[in-house]
């Protein structure tokens, strides 16, 4: 069978470069089924684990159909984390990046007024967690006139987190007339009803666990006494020795607890849970995602649609609450493409909840032993090696994409009239520069912030220190902030 491709659907040039650059080559399953009935303007519901490709499931299409032009939001996706909303954010930037599609990210815990700026300008695309949206709706800052898509995504744990009230009301305040994407890798009942209510005949899609995902986990379970746990896990570890690993505990002590013995015995780790300030959880995804530390002890926090790439172990330390969320944890690895491990710790009492995980993924997890003293003796060495080299840098996705980009400041912008179509024309117009040279444009109040793409910038710089824009000689420079 030929494997379908991005050009089989009516997307743009500027998407489709944009996924080649991605090295998107073939769509993935749920894209496959989602992309065309979103773009037939047909409201879905989807079916489908987490690390199938869904956020490009809902991107793509979103890109696409957003009107460049518009200055006002005209999608808004719910994420029920602020790390999700900001990698949602990346992810949609990068698939729009030549059709200069904005994107904004609004959660909690970050500057309101900052926001609130940001949305006044040209924006496109808005992700965020329920709460913040609905404080932005309330007083006023995030328009919502002609906003025409709808995505909620991650429902059923939008639902689990008690955001069912705010997802309901935020419905409430937008235009009718819309399209209403849904995307879930479980069901519940709230999740029905929330469709039933809200949707205009969706197209139900479901993506089998067997995609993606499973096929390229392979599962075990070591069964273990809680006083044993923390001496098993050094010797999984010193047996495996993980290149990048997450160990998921059940509550924040429980992470402190065992991010402090994991740092005492001098391993690359850190942690990561609820408890903390938002800065310093980005800062810990950031440096994870590029192998800055191999471990990372974690709560369910991040155990939703955090896509780190090449993460070759989960272990569940603690076993899952419940048994959606064995589905989310053991996700983060084996994505789009590559092997990964799901390790999960259970203690003799807690087989019934081993059960019922099992009933619910259809498939028993394989009880292995402990690693045997031989075992850990071979590896012992290959182990302190590794963890004591440090990791080789990964490059992210959006580092590659940004490349060749180079961000430029104008000191002028809404107070001067001006507006990005003024940008677009006089840099077009350049020796050697095209429209497709130019990426994102913001227009502030006092300056403007221009992408140029494909290593043009310094063409561009140089020309503009004696270019006017509308009649006017801008100061620019090479912007400080991406
Ligand atoms: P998601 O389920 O949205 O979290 O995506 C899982 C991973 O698959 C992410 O790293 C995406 O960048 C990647 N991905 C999404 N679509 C494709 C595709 N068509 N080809 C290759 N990788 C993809």
């Amino acid at each position: 069978m030929s494997k379908a491709s991005f050009r089989d659907y009516v997307l743009s040039a500027d998407i489709i470069k944009a996924l080649d650059h991605l090295g998107y080559k073939h769509p993935t399953e749920v894209q496959r089924e989602a992309i065309p009935a979103v773009l037939r303007q047909r409201d879905v519901v989807v079916k489908s684990q987490t690390g199938s490709g869904k956020t490009a499931a809902f991107g793509i299409p979103l890109c696409e159909l957003s009107e460049w032009e518009e200055n006002k939001p005209q999608a808004l996706i719910l994420t029920p984390t602020r790390e999700l909303a900001a990698q949602v954010k990346e992810d949609l930037t990068n698939i729009g990046r030549y059709k200069r599609i904005k994107a904004a990210a609004v959660y909690g815990k970050s500057s309101f007024e900052r926001q609130k700026t940001e949305l006044k300008q040209k924006c496109h695309v808005v992700v965020g967690t329920p709460g913040r949206i609905l404080d932005h709706i309330e007083k006023g800052t995030l328009p919502l006139e002609k906003l025409k898509y709808l995505v909620i995504d991650e429902a059923d744990e939008m639902l689990n987190m008690g955001f069912i009230d705010q997802v309901e009301t935020i419905i409430r305040h937008l235009p009718k007339e819309r399209l209403t994407m849904l995307f879930s890798a479980t069901f519940p009942e709230d999740v029905e009803h929330l469709s039933d209510q809200y949707m205009n005949n969706p197209l139900n899609i479901e993506i089998k666990a067997s995609g993606m995902t499973t096929a390229d986990i392979e599962h075990v379970l070591i069964i273990v006494n809680e006083n044993n746990k923390l001496s098993l896990l050094r010797d999984v570890l010193i047996a495996e020795n993980p290149d990048s690993c997450i160990m998921f505990c059940r509550t924040q002590e429980h992470v402190n607890d065992l991010h402090q013995r994991l740092a005492r015995l001098d391993y690359p780790c850190a942690k990561i849970h609820g408890g903390m300030v938002q800065e310093e959880r980005f800062d810990v995804m950031n440096r994870f995602r590029r192998g800055a530390f191999r471990y990372l002890v974690a709560t369910d926090v991040a155990a939703r649609g955090i896509d780190i790439e090449n993460m070759t172990h989960v272990i569940n330390y603690d076993l899952p609450l419940d048994k959606e969320s064995y589905v989310h944890r053991t996700g983060r690895t084996g994505r789009a493409g590559s092997r990964g491990k799901a390790i999960t710790f259970a203690g003799p009492h807690e087989k019934n909840r081993v059960a019922e995980i099992e009933d619910y993924i259809g498939f028993a997890i394989p009880v292995i032993e402990a690693p045997s003293k031989g075992e850990i003796a071979r590896q012992k060495e290959a182990f302190q090696k590794k963890i004591h080299k440090k990791p080789e840098e990964k490059t992210n996705k959006s580092e590659q994409l940004n490349k060749g980009i180079m961000k430029l400041y104008f000191n002028g912008g809404k107070k001067k009239k001006l507006r990005a179509v003024d940008f677009v024309g006089t840099i077009a117009k350049i020796d050697g520069v095209s429209a497709d040279d130019i990426g994102i444009i913001t227009v502030e109040e006092q300056g403007s912030f221009v992408e140029i793409l494909n290593g043009k910038g310094p063409i561009v710089l140089n020309a503009m220190k004696k270019t006017t824009v509308k009649g006017k000689l801008l100061k620019v420079n090479i912007a400080r902030k991406r």
